[in-house]
């Protein structure tokens, strides 16, 4: 395996101390203090990065406030369009830049991170177009007399935004996007597992031209600055993705000024398998779309039902699959799958492959940590369970790591039935070549986002969202951006 700093284009900016972008400025920690960014494939320092409280967070809501009140607040959505466009075009030609950060820092293979330079470009595009989403219309009204109604949509404010490390590349334009559009102002908080490619693209927006104070970034623990971002009185929106644990402190932090909040939580999504379906398809979808990220992704299909007649085939092809997807270096640009974020995700995720064969499930695939020249990453084989039941803490729990639950059910209401046995409504995926089938099952799932013989595609300008407890608020589309405005009626008395 390669160490980074042998590889060529090993980028210079993942050395040296890394600051907190407050006003403008690159600025250390009130505290002084500074915790490692580290190389989940190799398990070594990469540099050190500020480490961000309640002092720091504060400084960045007093800029984003000061600068949601002057200037920015009066350019024009034709203006912020520019200034996206121009991002647009900065972040893709700086674009093998940030995908090497990214692997760097978060473990998912090269060609994981390249490949999200499309889906960058889609987004930021999308939310560009929705700068004319500041709006006012006349709506008629009925009053007696002669009276002109208007009706506004105006930027919420100062908006906080938490994400978690497996995919901040993906996770800080859900923030970044829909408050350029609108004209908010942001401070974000980004996993401090996971900080470093949020900081080059925040220095990428400063030289793009994003006024001062419109985008802050304060890194650090969850606990400190996550929580002083949660808690503090001049933040009027909180746009938080990460596990239902965490969403709970927010709610609750959330309370002393009644924040508004966008809450995309974890799932434990199901991925149904029914016997008309197209094997050849389904068995490489499924999973992938497990698998994908090392299994670290919110809406992964870590349930997969199938029907009975064709799950041992179904298992048996899965086995072997599994078998050929490729582990390993993540700056091999031919590897598919990479490292967990951390040590403790690794060990959180060979506890539950501890727990499922100690439930009973049967083993058909890897169960294990991956030796030699990866021992010193944190890498767990992708796993698949088979001979599971809905019961078990594997079927339950999110696992966040690379492990695949295959459970067997009977027919259509069965699927159902299990399908929706969960605290969770994220997402699910169904494979079948019946049309009826499809549109049954697909409305039939409890969960926010569904996909019909294909799994884990996301277009930003429609977009997904969660259900129960997997949280509420939706990513993408108008809906997205509306959620950073407020409607405020003018009623004017023309007599
Ligand atoms: P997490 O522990 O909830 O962390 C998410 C973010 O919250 C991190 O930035 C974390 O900071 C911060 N945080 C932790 N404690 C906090 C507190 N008391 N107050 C405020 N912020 C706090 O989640 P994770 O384990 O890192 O991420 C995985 C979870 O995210 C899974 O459940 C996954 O399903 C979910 N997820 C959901 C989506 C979605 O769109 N639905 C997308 C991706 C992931 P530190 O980590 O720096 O401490
Ligand atoms: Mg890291």
């Amino acid at each position: 395996m390669s160490t980074p700093a042998a590889h060529p284009a090993f980028p210079a900016f993942v050395s040296g101390a890394k600051k907190h972008l407050i006003d403008g400025q690159w600025v250390d920690s009130v505290s002084g203090r500074t915790f490692d960014a580290v190389n989940p494939a190799t398990g070594k320092t990469l540099c050190s990065v500020a480490e961000g409280d309640a002092a720091d967070v504060d400084l960045a809501v007093r800029a984003a406030r000061r600068a949601f009140e002057g200037e920015w607040s009066r350019w024009t959505p034709h203006q912020r369009r520019k200034l996206m466009l121009k991002i647009h075009d900065i972040v893709l030609d700086n674009f093998d830049e940030l995908a090497l950060i990214e692997t760097l820092d978060m473990g998912a293979p090269l060609s994981r991170t390249t490949n999200l330079r499309e889906w960058t470009s889609q987004v930021l595009q999308f939310f560009a177009s929705q700068c004319d989403a500041v709006s006012a219309s006349a709506p008629r009204n009925s009053l007696p007399g002669d009276f002109l109604t208007l009706k506004h949509l105006a930027p919420v404010g100062v908006v906080g935004g938490i994400i978690p490390w497996n995919g901040p590349l993906i996770g800080l334009w859900w923030i970044f996007g829909p408050a350029l559009a609108t004209g908010c102002t942001a401070v974000l908080k980004p996993a401090e597992d996971a900080s470093l490619s949020v900081l080059r693209v925040a220095e990428l927006m400063t030289e793009a031209g994003v006024p001062d104070g419109v985008i802050n970034v304060v890194t650090g623990y969850g606990k400190d600055a996550g929580q002083a971002l949660a808690e503090h009185g001049d933040v009027d929106r909180i746009a938080f993705t990460g596990s239902v644990g965490t969403a709970r402190s927010i709610v609750r932090a959330s309370a002393g000024n009644l924040k508004r909040l966008q809450l995309e939580l974890g799932g434990k999504s199901p991925d149904i398998v029914f016997a008309d379906a197209d094997l050849d398809k389904a068995v490489p979808g499924a999973a992938m779309g497990v698998f994908t990220n090392s299994g670290q992704v919110c809406v992964a299909g870590t349930r997969i039902f199938v029907q009975r007649s064709v799950h041992d085939e179904f298992v048996e092809r899965l086995r072997d699959f599994t078998g050929t997807i490729r582990v390993g270096d993540t700056l091999d640009p031919t590897t598919q799958l990479g490292p967990l974020i951390s040590e403790r995700q690794l060990e959180r995720v060979l506890r539950y492959i501890d727990i499922g064969g100690g439930e009973g499930a049967r083993l058909a695939a890897g169960g294990g940590r991956l030796a030699g020249d990866l021992a010193s990453g944190f890498y767990v084989e992708p796993t698949v369970f088979a001979g599971a039941s809905n019961e078990m803490t594997i079927a339950r729990e999110e696992i966040f790591g690379p492990v695949a639950t295959v459970i067997p059910f009977d027919d259509v209401d069965d699927a159902l039935r299990l399908a929706n046995d969960t605290p969770y409504g994220l997402a699910g995926g169904l494979w079948t070549r019946s049309l009826s089938t499809a549109h049954k099952v697909s409305q039939g799932i409890n969960a926010g986002t569904i996909w019909v013989n294909c799994y884990g595609v996301l277009d930003p300008s429609v977009g997904f969202g969660g259900h129960k407890m997997s949280g509420y608020g939706w990513k993408g589309a108008r809906e997205h951006v509306e959620s950073f405005l407020y409607p405020k009626a003018v009623y004017i008395n023309l007599d």
